[in-house]
């Protein structure tokens, strides 16, 4: 017997990776209650990260769904794909859909990001690359030769540019910052990646943002002209909180939450893409766009709720790209001020003071998975520590 209370009626809005894993967590966690996962996307919940990787280069799409049908009806959740909730009523706990109006006691907000549609005048030609949908009508136009031109050096943008190059059409990529994934990578790791796509036959053009897409093309803020047929845009994402923020939650960036992943309404959490967490390691608050974070805050809410667990969600945050034959994988969170060490030809460690923030590598799988080991401890080796083993992680 467990003296928790029940948890009642839970309502998941956003059936992409997050919400799904919060249904299943639910259902392992013991929860016996209704579960209803609410998603405006058609059919079954899939995976988007093939989506500018294996997918593009293959168009299979029956690796994408994340359970099948009959996985639903095992587990008794009630996906109802299709169907975009409106509105939050929070004092009757209540979401409105259409015409729809459904009765929850814990709502688990899961709506993931959009496309940032910059200000650039005929940025509608451009496609984007986020849905199931979006990522058919690239690969169906990569089927013929393109004069491809990518909008954004980040990640998405670089996984379809190394695709559209392995698939034999010619690749611009225009990046307003100096350097490739600048947000996210040292500036070392970053040195690399410009070197693996110059061999590649991508063109790169860094510190040159994009002023202007014709109908021939892109016109860049030094004025040249890049002919393309075929552009995408791919210049970041914006965290889909509307829902939320009409129901006077706290919204920064993403729907606030503490470190149970908790809104300041006790019936509502925030997770994945659109929920901006204090970072286990320094208490500052985080957005993270990746699967580890979707589905780690999931596993953690599911627990809260059946177990009214009180412990404060404290995952390593870890991330990986595919580009071309290179796998790159981080473990932690470093900000853009962190110093680098590079160790070797394929690693990079980053250090906020003498405390290791990050570490990134390049088809080392056995170096993220001990990073991802020592940054879970209580104990992470300290820079001065990591430097008396000429920073070889394998030594601790
Ligand atoms: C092309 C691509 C490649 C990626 N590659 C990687 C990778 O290599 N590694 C990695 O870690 N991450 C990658 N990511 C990021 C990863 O897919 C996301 O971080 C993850 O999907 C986030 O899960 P989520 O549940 O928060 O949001 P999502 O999976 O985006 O799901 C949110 C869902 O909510 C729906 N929704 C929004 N509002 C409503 C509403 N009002 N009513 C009903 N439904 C609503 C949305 O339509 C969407 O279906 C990639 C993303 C893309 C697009």
């Amino acid at each position: 017997m467990t003296n928790t209370p029940d948890p009642g009626r839970v309502v998941i809005v956003g059936a992409g990776q997050g919400g799904l894993q919060a249904a299943i967590s639910l259902r392992q966690e013991g929860h016996t209650g209704p579960i209803t996962l609410i998603g405006d996307e058609p059919g079954l919940p899939y995976q988007r990260p093939p989506l500018s990787k294996a997918y593009l280069k293959t168009g299979v799409a029956d690796q994408l769904t994340l359970r099948p049908e009959s996985f639903f009806e095992k587990k008794d959740i009630t996906l109802r794909p299709g169907l975009r909730v409106d509105r939050i009523d929070r004092e009757n706990r209540q979401v409105v859909a259409g015409f729809e109006v459904l009765d929850y006691d814990q709502l688990i907000l899961a709506t993931g990001t959009r496309n940032l549609r910059p200000p650039i005048p005929g940025v509608e030609r451009a496609l984007g690359l986020r849905t199931l949908p979006d990522a058919r009508a690239l690969r169906d136009a990569l089927d013929t030769p393109q004069r491809v031109a990518v909008i954004g050096g980040g990640f998405i943008g670089l996984e379809f540019a190394a695709v559209a190059r392995a698939l034999g059409h010619t690749v611009h990529v225009a990046e307003a910052a100096p350097r490739l994934i600048s947000r996210v990578i040292s500036p070392e790791m970053s040195a690399r990646f410009r070197c693996l796509h110059d061999s590649l036959g991508t063109v790169l053009h860094l510190g040159n943002g994009v002023s202007d897409v014709s109908g021939g093309g892109l016109v860049l803020s030094d004025g040249t002209e890049l002919a393309a047929d075929l552009i995408l845009l791919a210049a970041g994402v914006r965290p889909n909180t509307e829902l939320a923020e009409a129901a006077g939650l706290m919204v920064d960036n993403g729907i606030v939450v503490d470190t149970r992943l908790r809104t300041e309404d006790p019936h509502i959490y925030a997770l994945g893409d659109c929920a901006v967490f204090p970072d286990p390691a320094t208490g500052r608050p985080v957005r993270l766009e990746s699967v580890q974070a979707a589905t780690d805050h999931a596993r953690a809410i599911a627990k809260t709720i059946v177990h009214d667990a009180a412990d404060p969600y404290a995952a390593v945050p870890w991330f990986w790209s595919d580009q071309a034959d290179w796998k790159l994988q981080i473990a932690g969170l470093a900000t853009a001020s962190d110093d680098s060490v590079p160790v070797g030809e394929d690693t990079v460690l980053r250090f906020a003071g003498n405390r290791l923030t990050a570490v990134e590598c390049i088809n080392n799988a056995k170096i993220h998975m001990k990073a991802r080991r020592l940054l879970a401890q209580p104990d992470v080796p300290t820079r001065d520590m990591l430097a008396r083993e000429t920073y070889d992680l394998t030594s601790f």
